[in-house]
């Protein structure tokens, strides 16, 4: 017989717990401190940004955290997802390497993302808060979680990095689809958002910015909390659900992978997706390759400082131990929105530092070029974000050829491309510019990094 083609769970193989990689550390996470006192935050300190049940989950060291049955609930809309086997495409390449993908496209807001924000939405619900206050880079992030505060009559409001409010139009209507209400940043809502327009009324603002105006929205009023699509270790944990799955895909077909690849911009998908298989690596002491894939126009594995930092641009979140840009990193305007944000979520980069995962950073035209050749092999019009991905596993598939070795390779296709077709568009009219994000400036950010005591 072939071999499978789709490899699909029933609902009542969906992983009921989540996995939390914190229980299996070879080494602890270095805390996150204080901004104003440079000591470890507890977590009273969160308590006005977070509700109990986020904050307790961004510190346990449990090994695994049951998933709540009203969030299986929701999360059977889309989950178990499918792993493909992509052979219309090996076949193009011409490799003998098998490729496999996670599809996370299928779900309602069309990414990875929804995995956490309908648990950020149901925890804040069961505390009683009324209101979320979020930033979104190109939008992915604000419609899934637009998507699960209305599930939890919750409402939401989105601060949008203003050159993606103008460029996406359709990103914010799904928003207000879904009830939510989303505003350009930098904004006059708010005092980071004035000081910004102030000195740069024309500021295409950023993601550091747009966390700046929604954390300060969410600390002047009772009734709101904050929520973060990506980088803390309690979205890195509601993720796993990804990779839990493949794990049992897999085993299904009795097979186990020799390379897994992902795309980073804070992280969230490449860690759901891998942290069980690097759970095999320490513990089991597998020797999977596990690749994180960054634009080379923000290389913060490949060319950031491992150091404290803040998570905004003015410095008002705890300081995280991560690889960083700088706060103060202002990103050229490539088409991954999703993958510019100057630091690296601490898991990923303790990770990186323990040397059980790599890094690669490349060009968004080999991104489109491989992006292409899947849609015209494999169909799905994948998201720009995700062909880094795409890019890095077609390069392995590629080695394969040149040495003939059959590895198995898989990639976590976090989301689809059909609010990015504009990116398209400049990729096939030779209108997509390479930018390489210059070593002055990661030694220049190195300079506004703030003091700890070590
Ligand atoms: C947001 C997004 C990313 C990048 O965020 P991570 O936290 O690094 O996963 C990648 N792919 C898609 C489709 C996204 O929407």
């Amino acid at each position: 017989m072939r071999d499978a083609k789709k490899i699909l769970l029933t609902e009542k193989e969906m992983p009921g717990q989540w996995y939390n990689i914190q229980a299996d550390l070879p080494k602890p996470l270095p805390p996150a401190l204080h901004p104003g006192t440079g000591k470890p935050i507890g977590p009273d300190d969160l308590a006005p940004i977070f509700p109990m049940g986020l904050i307790q989950q961004e510190v346990s060291q449990e090994r695994f955290i049951d998933i709540p049955e009203e969030i299986q609930d929701i999360y059977r809309i889309w989950r178990p997802s499918p792993l493909v086997r992509a052979r219309n495409w090996e076949k193009a390449l011409d490799t003998p390497a098998k490729i496999y993908y996670k599809w996370e496209g299928t779900s309602p807001a069309g990414s990875h993302k929804v995995n956490t924000s309908v648990p950020q939405a149901y925890y804040n619900m069961k505390e009683g808060v009324k209101r979320i206050a979020t930033e979104t880079g190109a939008g992915q992030w604000g419609s899934a979680l637009a998507f699960a505060c209305n599930l939890f009559g919750i409402e939401c409001k989105v601060y949008m990095v203003k050159i993606s409010f103008n460029q996406k139009p359709y990103r914010r209507l799904l928003m207000e689809t879904w009830g939510a209400k989303c505003i350009p940043s930098p904004s006059t809502d708010t005092e980071a958002g004035r000081k910004v327009l102030a000195e740069n009324p024309d500021s295409p603002g950023s993601l550091g910015i747009a966390i700046s105006e929604a954390v300060e929205d969410t600390i002047k009023r009772d009734d709101t909390r904050y929520s973060l699509g990506s980088v803390l270790n309690h979205v890195m944990l509601h993720q796993t659900i990804i990779g839990l799955e493949v794990k049992k895909q897999f085993e299904k077909i009795g097979e186990y992978p020799d390379i897994l690849v992902g795309c980073v911009g804070g992280g969230s998908n490449f860690a759901g997706f891998s942290i069980p298989f690097v759970r095999d690596k320490i513990v089991d002491k597998k020797k999977t390759r596990i690749i994180a894939v960054e634009p080379l126009a923000c290389p913060s594995l490949t060319k950031g400082l491992y150091r404290y930092d803040f998570g905004d641009t003015s410095g008002l979140t705890p300081l995280l131990r991560m690889f960083t840009l700088g706060h103060n990193f202002m990103p050229a305007p490539i088409h991954a929105g999703g993958l510019r944000y100057h630091g690296m979520a601490p898991i990923i980069s303790h990770l990186y530092d323990l040397k059980l995962i790599e890094a690669v950073a490349v060009h968004q035209r080999p991104v489109f070029e491989a992006l292409i050749s899947f849609a015209r092999t494999e169909g799905h019009v994948l998201a720009p974000e995700t062909g880094h991905a795409v890019r890095t596993a077609m390069d392995e598939a590629l080695k394969c050829k040149q040495s003939g070795e059959k590895k198995v390779i898989v990639f976590n296709a976090s989301g689809h491309g059909h609010f990015d077709m504009g990116s398209y568009e400049r990729y096939l009219s030779n209108n997509l510019e390479d930018y390489e994000y210059p070593d002055e400036l990661v030694k220049e950010a190195q300079k506004h990094l703030p003091v700890v005591p070590e």
